[in-house]
């Protein structure tokens, strides 16, 4: 080891921007604040996404952070419809030589020094891989600390549960947590027979192996789950790091995101809602229509990222995180856009949406409640309507509606469909009435708690401070 050598961690998101976005967000403070380099080593099972390619190749970014894309793995033999938790969990299971062939050259780059292995939620198979290589091996887990103690329980709650979790006639009991309906338990454990929930089991035997896990969230949003998942020891759980909110700070980079920024500039204060189902999100061809009618009932500004629906799954452009090939919105009802046209904006797909939802004309979000998003909001100080789609996001609008009591909930008819009528009430309600008021001063609470667990000496910057001190005594061996 020479003076010059620089604590080095090499980095495995899995697919999914909103798994990347944190991870970049944690790489950046390594850097700028503990003087770190960092290689994300990224599996694929494609083509990187143009979003993908402008998060990691973005000028923005410290030239001590440097990605590589590792070979696309092979999808043939997989079976029409497998889950998207099935295909995540295979993209990093089947990367695992890669990652092998990847580690082996930055071992051997003398200037610097392997301190680490990070994964996130999905890449618990590395482990194995950070044990050969003799470095300590840590989860980044981007989902809340809520999710983190469901999956640490998940194997006792397999082990003791017989049914199917959606058919308990009790709530389900979370270490730390306010008990949840079975019903709003994350999309994958409502079928315990397929190989998605088989993947989401064996992962969460195997987060025990860390060395430690980091959790995007903070002490003030969620205590009860911290602080049981905080008892180190207990069960031999790794040591939780709470280090949130760390939030992406997006870039504007196309003429249609800076379109939407300069409408935005000509709104009143607070008065629009931004409508956005995240980086993959999609809804039914009919869900779409009655969400158009919806919004043009409420008489409300908006600003909608829209995607072409799809009748099938609610996650369709997740694996392309949200890229369509065409821009028109033939698919939305007939007249809707001339009639709209002086209080809403449709965008194509991707919106900057950091920048909106710091933006003072915006009043409101109505949000499929990806943990990012929510973050987002917090630090924003921006109340929400939550519209769950997929994986954890039941479950985390039942924590902003029934326990921190941020959001507001549409109720969906017997068909699932959640009818125009109920859209414009719960729009209303947000933007215009008492009930918005009280959730919007319960944001800026929020916010003021996100912004003290950031600062300097704040809870999230003193446990970022721990993980990299862990590391960097690596150096000394
Ligand atoms: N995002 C964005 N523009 C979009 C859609 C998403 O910038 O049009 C970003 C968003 O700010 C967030 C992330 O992508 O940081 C989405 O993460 P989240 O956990 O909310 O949802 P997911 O995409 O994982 O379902």
């Amino acid at each position: 080891q020479t003076q010059e050598q620089t604590p080095h961690v090499a980095i495995l998101p899995s697919p999914g921007m909103g798994h990347v976005i944190p991870l970049v967000e944690f790489a950046k403070r390594l850097v700028e604040n503990h003087r770190f380099s960092v290689t994300f080593l990224v599996p694929t099972d494609g083509p990187p996404s143009k979003a993908m390619r402008s998060l990691l190749q973005s000028r923005g970014l410290p030239e001590a952070i440097d990605h590589v894309f590792l070979p696309p793995v092979n999808f043939d033999d997989l079976p029409e419809g497998s889950k998207i938790e099935t295909r995540i969990s295979l993209t990093v299971a089947r990367s695992l030589p890669a990652l092998r062939d990847a580690l082996v050259s930055h071992v051997s780059r003398r200037r610097v020094r392997l301190v680490g292995l990070l994964v996130d939620l999905f890449g618990t198979d590395a482990l194995d891989v950070a044990r050969e290589f003799n470095v300590p091996s840590y989860v980044f887990y981007p989902p809340s600390a809520m999710s983190l103690s469901l999956v640490l329980q998940l194997p006792t709650l397999d082990e003791t549960t017989s049914c199917e979790y959606r058919e308990l006639p009790e709530p389900v009991k979370i270490p730390g947590c306010v008990p949840v309906p079975g019903t709003e338990l994350p999309d994958p454990l409502h079928d315990r027979k397929n190989d998605a929930y088989q993947w989401i089991l064996h992962t969460a035997r195997r987060y025990r192996l860390a060395d430690g896990i980091i959790v995007n969230s903070f002490n003030d949003l969620e205590p009860g789950p911290i602080s049981s998942l905080q008892q180190e020891g207990v069960d031999g759980k790794p040591r939780v790091y709470p280090v949130g909110p760390l939030t992406y700070k997006g870039m504007t980079n196309n003429i249609e995101e800076l379109n939407c920024l300069t409408w935005l500039d000509n709104q009143p204060h607070s008065s629009v809602l931004f409508v956005s189902f995240g980086s993959g999100g999609t809804l039914s061809s009919h869900q779409i229509n009655e969400l158009a009618l919806g919004l043009e009932n409420s008489e409300q500004r908006f600003l909608w990222v829209v995607r072409r629906p799809n009748d099938k799954v609610t996650n369709a452009s997740y694996f392309n995180n949200g890229t369509q090939n065409e821009s028109s919105f033939d698919f939305l009802p007939d007249g809707f856009m001339d009639r709209t046209r002086s209080r809403g904006l449709m965008v194509d797909s991707w919106a900057p949406q950091p920048q909106i939802l710091s933006h003072s004309s915006t009043g409101g979000f109505l949000t499929h409640c990806g943990w990012n998003s929510i973050l987002e909001s917090i630090v924003n100080g921006v109340p929400l309507v939550a519209w769950p789609l997929f994986a954890e996001q039941k479950m985390n609008a039942f924590m902003l509606t029934q326990h921190i009591k941020v959001a507001l909930r549409p109720g969906a008819g017997e068909n699932g469909v959640v009818e125009r009528e109920e859209i414009a009430r719960v729009v209303k309600a947000l933007m215009e009435e008492e009930e918005g008021k009280i959730l919007r001063n319960r944001m800026k609470e929020l916010k003021e708690t996100a912004s003290r667990a950031q600062s300097e000496d704040g809870a999230s910057t003193k446990a970022l401070v721990e993980v990299a001190d862990k590391w960097k005594s690596q150096m000394c061996d």
